[in-house]
């Protein structure tokens, strides 16, 4: 029963969205609620006003990850500063699948391209995690968040991915949570081919990408002794750590994920 409500609910937010898909998309921190007035941040104000150049009584979408979407009228607007009024709900609240990527970052620009890619893919948490061989343990969070926003801005998503703080990838498997499977991405190539783990699977999953150096053998017995951890082999090349994070995801959501 709930894979048909959720394809109506999947018909019905692609219904909407094509509706209003020309009007601008823009994430706030409010709650949402009919006729509720919000006050525009300065860089909200700068971009709505003076990138956009937005006047007043222009309309545009706002979404917050948790009320769905809706329309929002602005009834002040400089350069600098500004305030809309929520006038209707446009769709319903709708979260992608649970799918976690656990990463070790790579450089930036890499990383940059993980967080927007796998968050136009739909994952639902990333969970930096540093390994023997991570040589860019030192993350800014803050701009990771903005660079996930306005990759959910762009992919008319409803929801944010949760950006958790760095652990050690004993710290990782140590706090494991029940029930979960993790997918271990594994490249030394004696693992099961990963579309073929993927349909074996009934669990929540998590996916798990290693640096630009690889898991060190003692990384990977570790992860192998663990009886909730599947290795699997993304074919006989050795992928970037970002191809191979995007790839597995995107099996992910073909296999278990919206994509049906
Ligand atoms: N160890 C390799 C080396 O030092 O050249 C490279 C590691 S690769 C750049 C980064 C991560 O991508 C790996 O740790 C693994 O998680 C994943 N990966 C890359 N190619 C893969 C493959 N063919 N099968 C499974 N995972 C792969």
């Amino acid at each position: 029963m709930t894979k048909i409500l959720r394809k109506l609910s999947l018909l019905r937010y692609q219904a909407q969205m094509r509706e209003n898909y020309t009007l601008t998309r823009l994430y706030v921190e409010a709650d949402l609620s009919q006729g509720q007035v919000i006050d525009l941040s300065k860089d909200q104000a700068h971009y709505l006003g003076g990138v956009l150049r937005m006047t007043t009584g222009g309309s545009l979408r706002i979404f917050n990850g948790r009320d769905g979407e809706w329309e929002a009228q602005l009834t002040d607007i400089s350069r600098k500063s500004g305030q809309m009024k929520v006038t209707r709900l446009l769709r319903e609240p709708y979260a992608c699948p649970d799918i976690w990527l656990c990463f070790a970052p790579v450089r930036k620009h890499r990383n940059a391209f993980i967080l927007e890619k796998a968050t136009e893919l739909g994952v639902a948490r990333f969970q930096p995690v540093t390994t023997q061989h991570t040589q860019y343990g030192k993350l800014r969070l803050d701009k990771m968040q903005s660079q996930i926003i306005e990759a959910a801005e762009q992919t008319e998503r409803l929801d944010l991915p949760e950006l958790k703080d760095p652990v050690t990838l004993e710290q990782l498997l140590g706090d494991w949570p029940e029930g979960r499977t993790l997918i271990f991405a594994d490249e030394v190539g004696d693992a099961k081919p990963a579309l073929e783990t993927l349909k074996e699977i009934s669990s929540s999953c998590a996916l798990l990408i290693g640096p630009e150096g690889g898991f060190t053998p003692q990384e990977r017995d570790l992860l192998r002794e663990q009886n909730f951890v599947i290795p699997v082999t993304l074919g006989p090349r050795i992928l970037r750590a970002d191809t191979a994070a995007l790839s597995l995801l995107t099996l992910w959501q073909s296999v278990q994920g919206d994509w049906g």
